[in-house]
C-alpha cells in the first residue's frame, strides 16, 4: 500500500517546485476521468468558458473509480451546470461590483479592505462565486498598485487588508513583497489577511520564502486556507499549516455548504476535526452563492440550519463554524 503511494506521488511530480506543479494541472477532463479510472463519467463533462484545472497534488487525495468523490465533484465539469434554475441566474451574485472603491478595491465592511490582487487560482471551484468575475477588467496586480496604495492611505478607516483574489498566493512572493512593502508605510494598517486554497491545492506553494515573507510582515498576519472536506487534508498540507503558524500567522478555515460534497453531519464534523487537527480552526460555514451554473450544490436555508444545529451539539464550541450568507449591501456576513 504505502509503495503504491509512495510511487504515485513520484508519478505525478510532487517534489517539484511549486512553479513547475503549478503548470503541470490537469486541464482536461478526460484526462482526469482516466486517471482516476472513470471513463464511464466522460458523457456527464460539458464545454465550459470556466475551464476544468486542478493541480495533481489535489487529484492526487481523489478516491479512484468513484464518480462521487468529493473532491472530483469540486473541479469537474458537468451538463449540470447549463441548466437553467431561476434564482441562480446572477453572475455577480454577492454585489462585487457595486462595491468597488478604486482600482482591484472592494469594500463592503468597516474596517476591511479587500484587494482583487489577481485573476488567477491553481484550481477552479465549479462552486465559486467569482466564475464569472471580470479579472482581466479589475485586479491590483498589473501595474496600478500604486493607485490601489494610495487609496487605502486616505481612507484612515481602514485597519485591515485582505488579499483575495482569485488566489493571491499565485503571485510570486516578490510580487507579495513589493505589495506589502508599500502597505507598511501605510500607518493605520494593522493587519493582513490572506485569502487562499493553495495550502490544500498546492502546499508546495507554502516554501521557505513565503514562510520568511510572512514572518517579516509589520502585521498581525490571518491566513484563511478554505477546504470543504476533511480529504483535502493529509501530511504535505499539515506541513504548509505548520510552516504557516511557525512564520507567525494565525491560520483558520472557510468552507462552503455543498450539495453531494459536504452536506451531512458527520463529514462537516469530520472536517472540523481534520482541520483542527491539521492546526487550523474552522472559521465560517458559508451557504452557496446563487451564482449560474451552481444550482446542483445548493443546501436549503433550512437544511443548513439544521445540520449546523446538530454539528454544534456535537462539537466543541470552538469546531463550529459560523453559518453564514453574503447579501449585498449587508455591512458583514449575515449569520443564518
Ligand atoms: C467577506 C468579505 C470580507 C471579510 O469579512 P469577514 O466577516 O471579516 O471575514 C471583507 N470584505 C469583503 C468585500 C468581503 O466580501
Ligand atoms: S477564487 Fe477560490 S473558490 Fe474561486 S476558483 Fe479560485 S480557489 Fe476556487
Amino acid at each position: 500500500m504505502i509503495t503504491v503511494s509512495v510511487s504515485f506521488q513520484a508519478d505525478f511530480g510532487l517534489d517539484a517546485r511549486w512553479q513547475e506543479q503549478w503548470r503541470d494541472a490537469i486541464s482536461d477532463p478526460v484526462e482526469l476521468l482516466t486517471i482516476l479510472g472513470l471513463e464511464s463519467e466522460i458523457p456527464r463533462v460539458t464545454d465550459s468558458p470556466f475551464k476544468l484545472r486542478v493541480p495533481k497534488a489535489f487529484v492526487a487525495k481523489m478516491r479512484r473509480g468513484d464518480p462521487n468523490d468529493p473532491l472530483l465533484r469540486q473541479v469537474l465539469p458537468i451538463i449540470d451546470e447549463n441548466r437553467v434554475v431561476p434564482g441562480f441566474d446572477a453572475l455577480d451574485p454577492v454585489g462585487d461590483a457595486s462595491a468597488r472603491t478604486a482600482q482591484g478595491v472592494l469594500q463592503k465592511y468597516q474596517g476591511r479592505a479587500l484587494l482583487i490582487t489577481t485573476g488567477s487560482c491553481a484550481i477552479h471551484c465549479r462552486y465559486c462565486f467569482r466564475r464569472h468575475y471580470p479579472y482581466s477588467d479589475d485586479h491590483a496586480a498589473t501595474s496600478a498598485w500604486h493607485d490601489t496604495v494610495e487609496a487605502l492611505r486616505a481612507d484612515e478607516s481602514v485597519e485591515e487588508v485582505i488579499l483575495s483574489g482569485g488566489d493571491p498566493l499565485s503571485m510570486s512572493t516578490r510580487k507579495l513583497r513589493e505589495l506589502t512593502d508599500q502597505l507598511a508605510t501605510i500607518g493605520h494598517i494593522k493587519r493582513l489577511r490572506i485569502h487562499t486554497r493553495l495550502p490544500n491545492v498546492l502546499p508546495a506553494r507554502i516554501d521557505d520564502e513565503l514562510a520568511d515573507w510572512i514572518a517579516t510582515l509589520p502585521f498581525n498576519v490571518a491566513v484563511v486556507i478554505h477546504a470543504n472536506h476533511a480529504n483535502e487534508f493529509d501530511a504535505d498540507v499539515d506541513q504548509a499549516i505548520a510552516q504557516l503558524r511557525n512564520a507567525g500567522a494565525m491560520v483558520l478555515n472557510q468552507a462552503v455548504l455543498l450539495r453531494g460534497i459536504n452536506d451531512d453531519v458527520a463529514t462537516l464534523k469530520a472536517l472540523s476535526e481534520r482541520t483542527f487537527a491539521a492546526g487550523a480552526l474552522p472559521y465560517y460555514l458559508h451557504v452557496l452563492d446563487r451564482v449560474q451554473g451552481a444550482a446542483h450544490f445548493d443546501v436549503s436555508d433550512d437544511e443548513a440550519r439544521a445540520l449546523h444545529r446538530e454539528l454544534a451539539k456535537q462539537l466543541s464550541g470552538y469546531l463550529v463554524p459560523k453559518l453564514v450568507r453574503e447579501i449585498e449591501g449587508e455591512t458583514g456576513k449575515t449569520p443564518l
